[in-house]
């Protein structure tokens, strides 16, 4: 099989399926991705990932390239991962690098094979590439179009890979039925569902299972504002919420609301797609979603501002946490990045650290002032701010942090930290939604 695409999506799955024991070739347009992972290098920061990258590579069975002639001549399988960004000054997905992708494979394929789609996607990309590829490819019919839409998470993306909770296949005949169950073989078990659909169906479930998620992180951050206003405390009622076994806890963490390079602009994405097929009213809410989501930004600067008596201008705040989350050095669209911007913009000196997304935060925000630890960042600051929550900053001695600090006030973005602990070390801790 082949693996179109080595992002965080593609170079994962093609390290996982050569670990599983597929022969593999992964391929990028991006010359300098494909020459780290082919020298054992993963581009990007996922636990466990480099560990198995080098057996995969040991294991020769895993190969990476730039030539789509070589990658058609390779597979028989062909999985398309490459980015679907959110186009610019538009809601809509930017579908250039799909349609390049398929096109540029396409007019190698000369015998039967199935393409199949991972990016998610509008609903009817697939059967619109499926009619393309036949046109262009020389294998005619033989090449055909299935769509796998994909839900692994970083930070757990070798976990999803390998122990996925479930698989979605959207297909058009049996035989791709068929090369995709062959394709995951060692990863469907008894209990593991498949479920076998058309392609629209496969493309929608994504769109779908993101927004689902994204409602439901709304929802709590909205209640959030509503316990701030009201007094009451949001982190008891999404404990007793959650307990209700049709609603559930997971995904019911109040805070600063979620970013990345999926949930905000899949679900823009989907909101303009059906908007196009006439159905826009029916997920009109999904804009609302998009819009309590973008307002925690700054609604979290407001509390920074009040836990300061009012302004920031010539504070110094240490900033924890630039990632768009835990175990992942992806900071697109990461809330924090905003806030830090917003802080600064009010005259705040604020100084950042994040254990591994600084790299990447460098590059887009050059101006920042990194540090090299927690404490460092803390060091003198009148205002600390939780921006992500990894494990590390949860486990900070707030009597160890109090030293160092100018002022024990704490703003926690992400509702991560123990309010108890760091009320016990004298700080000043406040939470969205939780009583002072
Ligand atoms: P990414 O930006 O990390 O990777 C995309 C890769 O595609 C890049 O390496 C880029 O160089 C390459 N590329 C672009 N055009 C190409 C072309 N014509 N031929 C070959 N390679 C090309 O993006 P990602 O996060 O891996 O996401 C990829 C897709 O998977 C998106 O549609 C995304 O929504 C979806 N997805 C991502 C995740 C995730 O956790 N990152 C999870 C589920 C689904």
């Amino acid at each position: 099989m082949t693996v179109i695409g080595t992002g965080y999506l593609g170079a994962t799955h093609a390290i996982c399926m050569a670990a599983l024991g597929y022969e593999v070739m992964g391929v990028d347009t991006d010359s300098d991705k494909i020459v780290k992972l082919a020298g054992g290098e993963v581009p990007f920061f996922e636990p466990g990932l480099p560990e198995l990258l080098a057996k995969a590579l040991d294991s020769g069975r895993l190969r990476f390239s730039t030539s789509f002639e070589e990658a058609a001549a390779f597979g028989d399988v062909h999985f398309v991962c490459v980015g679907t960004p959110q186009l610019e000054g538009s809601h809509a997905a930017d579908m250039q690098y799909v349609d390049a992708a398929f096109e540029e494979l396409a007019l190698h394929i000369d015998r039967r094979a199935l393409l199949v789609g991972k990016s998610t996607v509008p609903v009817g990309t697939a059967s619109r590439l499926a009619g393309r590829v036949r046109s262009i490819a020389p294998a005619g019919p033989l090449a055909e179009v299935a769509w796998c839409p994909e839900f692994l998470r970083e930070g757990f993306a070798v976990e999803d890979t390998m122990r996925p909770e479930r698989l979605v296949f959207g297909v058009e005949s049996a035989w791709a039925e068929d090369m995709l169950r062959r394709s995951f073989d060692p990863v469907i078990t008894p209990d593991m569902p498949v479920v076998v659909t058309d392609m629209a169906t496969a493309e929608l479930v994504k769109v779908a299972a993101n927004s689902f998620l994204a409602t439901k992180i709304s929802y709590i951050n909205a209640m959030a504002q509503v316990c701030e206003a009201a007094g009451a405390d949001v982190q008891d009622l999404a404990t007793a919420v959650g307990l209700d076994s049709r609603i559930g806890k997971r995904f019911l963490r109040p805070g600063l609301g979620f970013g990345g390079g999926c949930l905000p602009k899949d679900i823009r994405a989907f909101t303009h797609r059906a908007e196009e097929l006439g159905v826009g009213h029916a997920v009109a809410f999904l804009r609302e979603v998009d819009a309590i989501n973008m307002s925690l930004r700054h609604r979290t600067v407001d509390l920074v501002q009040e836990i300061a008596g009012g302004s920031v201008a010539g504070l110094k705040i240490a900033a924890l946490g630039i990632a768009f989350k835990p175990d992942s050095d992806d900071i697109r669209d990461a809330p924090a990045l905003e806030v830090i911007d917003q802080l600064r913009q009010l005259g705040a000196d604020v100084r950042v650290y994040d254990p591994v997304a600084m790299d990447n935060a460098r590059a887009v925000r050059p101006e920042l002032t990194y540090c090299d630890s927690a404490l460092g960042a803390a060091r003198d600051a009148d205002v600390v701010i939780l921006l992500t929550e990894w494990a590390a900053f949860r486990e900070i001695e707030p009597a160890m942090m109090g030293r160092v600090v100018r002022q024990r006030r704490i703003i926690d973005g992400r509702h991560a930290l123990d309010s108890a602990r760091w009320r016990a070390a004298d700080w000043r801790y406040k939470a969205l939604g939780r009583p002072a």
